[in-house]
C-alpha cells in the first residue's frame, strides 16, 4: 500500500498553484499581456547582476570540483561565516558559521526545524493570516498546528496567543514581513509576545521557541525596518531564504540561524543537522552557496515593488477598499466589500484578473494580490478594482 496522506497532498494542489495553471492556460488563449495574473509570489525583478557576474566567474574560472561537490553537510565554512559577518553588521550580533546551518530554501529550513524540536503531542503555533503550506510543514513533520487569529490591524493578538499556549506548545511560528498581509509587526506587539513567551517558559519550566520565518526581511518600504527577532527574545531560530531577496526562488538557497542564546545551542544545531539528514537534505546547492557567499552583502532591488505598491494601495484607498498596511513582502490583502473572497476572486475572473481567495491564508472574508508584476499590469488592474467595487455598490 501507500500513503493515504502523501497521496492526498500530491493530487489536491495548492489552491494558488491551481490559480496559477489556469492563468498559464488562460494566456495560451487570449494572450499573456491580457492577463492580470497576480496568483503567484514569484519575483518579478531579475536577480542582481552580481548574481550571473558569480557564476560567470565559477564557470569560466574555476574548476567544476570548486562549485559542484558536496560541501558539508550545514554548509561551506566560508559561506557561513560571509552570512555570519552580514548578519553581525546589520544587527550588532556576533555570529559564527557554527550558528548557520545552510539549507534549500525557507521550505527546507522550516522543515528542518519542526523535523528538529517536534515530539509526539507536540504543537506549533502559527499566527493567522500564515502561509498555507506551514500546515503542511507542521503536520508532516508529526505537530500539530494551532491557529490563533489576529488583531484588527492583522498583527499579533497576545491575549488570543496567550489563550492557546499550554505545556504541550513547543513553539510560535511568526512571518514579518508577512505573507499574504505584507503587514510588518511593530516592536511593541513583539516584545508583547516575547514577555508572554518568558513568562510562560517559566510556567511550563521548558523553552518555547520562536520561529521566524522571513523570506521577505529585505523587501520593506517604510524607514521602519522589521526587527530581528534574536535580539528580542533567546529562544529564537530564524528561517531565511534567498528565493525573494535575490529573486532565486527555483535555485533553492537559504539558512537556519541557531543563535548561541538558544539553549542548550550547540546541541539544538546538532538536532537541526540531525534532522535535516533524515530528510535527505545532503547539502544545500554548493554552486548558490558559492554565489551567496560573493553576493550575500548586496541589496535587493524592490523599485518596481515599491511602485507597484504606491500605485495600487493608494488608488484602491480612494476607491474605498480595506486593504492591510502593505509595508513589506510583495503582496496586499484585499477585503471582498461582502467578506467572501470567493466571490471577489471569481468576479475579478470575469476580467482575466486572478486573485487568491483568503481562506487558505485563513481569512475567508479577504483575498491576496501578488504585485511582483510588470508595472503595466497594476495600472490596467485599477479599473477592474473599480468596476468590481461598483457591482457590490448596485
Ligand atoms: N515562507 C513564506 C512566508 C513564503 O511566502 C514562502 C514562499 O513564498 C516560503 C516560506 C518558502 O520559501 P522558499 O522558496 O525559500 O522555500
Amino acid at each position: 500500500m501507500i500513503s493515504k496522506k502523501m497521496l492526498d497532498l500530491g493530487t489536491k494542489r495548492s489552491v494558488i498553484r491551481d490559480i496559477f495553471e489556469y492563468g498559464n492556460k488562460l494566456a495560451k488563449e487570449i494572450g499573456a499581456e491580457n492577463v492580470l495574473d497576480f496568483s503567484l509570489g514569484n519575483p518579478s525583478t531579475p536577480a542582481p547582476r552580481e548574481v550571473a557576474n558569480t557564476i560567470k566567474y565559477m564557470v569560466e574560472g574555476l574548476s567544476p570540483k570548486d562549485y559542484n561537490s558536496y560541501t558539508s553537510s550545514a554548509g561551506d565554512t566560508d559561506t557561513r561565516l560571509e552570512v555570519a559577518k552580514n548578519l553581525n553588521k546589520r544587527f550588532s550580533t556576533d555570529y559564527t558559521d557554527k550558528n548557520i546551518f545552510m539549507t534549500c530554501g525557507a521550505s527546507a529550513s522550516l522543515n528542518i526545524i519542526f523535523k528538529a524540536i517536534i515530539e509526539s503531542d507536540d504543537e506549533i503555533i502559527v499566527n493567522i493570516p500564515y502561509f498555507p503550506e506551514y500546515k503542511v510543514f507542521i503536520e508532516g513533520q508529526g505537530g500539530k498546528p494551532v491557529f490563533a487569529k489576529c488583531s484588527e490591524n492583522l498583527c499579533l493578538d497576545i491575549s488570543e496567543i496567550e489563550n492557546k499556549i499550554n505545556e504541550n506548545t513547543k513553539a510560535i511560528l511568526i512571518n514579518s514581513p508577512n505573507n499574504p498581509s505584507g503587514v510588518i509587526y511593530p516592536k511593541e506587539n513583539l516584545s508583547a509576545l516575547t514577555e508572554l513567551l518568558e513568562r510562560k517558559q517559566n510556567e511550563y519550566s521548558h523553552p518555547i521557541f520562536l520561529i521566524s520565518d522571513e523570506p521577505y526581511r529585505e523587501l520593506v518600504f517604510t524607514d521602519e525596518k522589521p526587527e530581528f527577532l534574536p535580539n528580542l527574545y533567546n529562544n529564537t531560530l530564524v528561517a531565511y531564504s534567498w528565493s525573494k531577496s535575490l529573486s532565486l526562488p527555483g535555485e533553492r538557497i537559504g539558512y537556519i540561524l541557531v543563535p548561541n542564546k538558544v539553549k542548550n545551542h550547540e546541541d539544538v544545531f546538532a538536532t537541526v543537522g540531525g534532522a535535516a539528514r533524515v530528510l535527505g537534505h545532503v547539502c544545500a546547492p554548493s554552486m548558490f552557496q558559492y554565489v551567496v557567499k560573493s553576493c550575500v552583502d548586496v541589496e535587493p532591488n524592490i523599485g518596481v515593488y515599491r511602485t507597484n505598491r504606491n500605485i495600487l494601495f493608494k488608488e484602491l484607498l480612494k476607491m474605498g477598499y480595506t486593504v492591510a498596511n502593505p509595508d513589506g513582502a510583495f503582496y496586499m490583502f484585499i477585503k471582498s466589500p461582502n467578506n467572501d473572497g470567493y466571490d471577489f476572486c471569481e468576479r475579478a475572473k470575469k476580467y482575466h484578473m486572478l486573485l487568491v481567495p483568503g481562506e487558505g491564508f485563513g481569512m475567508k472574508e479577504y483575498v491576496r494580490l501578488s504585485f511582483c508584476v510588470e508595472t503595466k499590469k497594476i495600472e490596467k488592474s485599477i479599473d477592474v478594482f473599480k468596476k468590481i467595487i461598483s457591482e457590490y455598490d448596485g
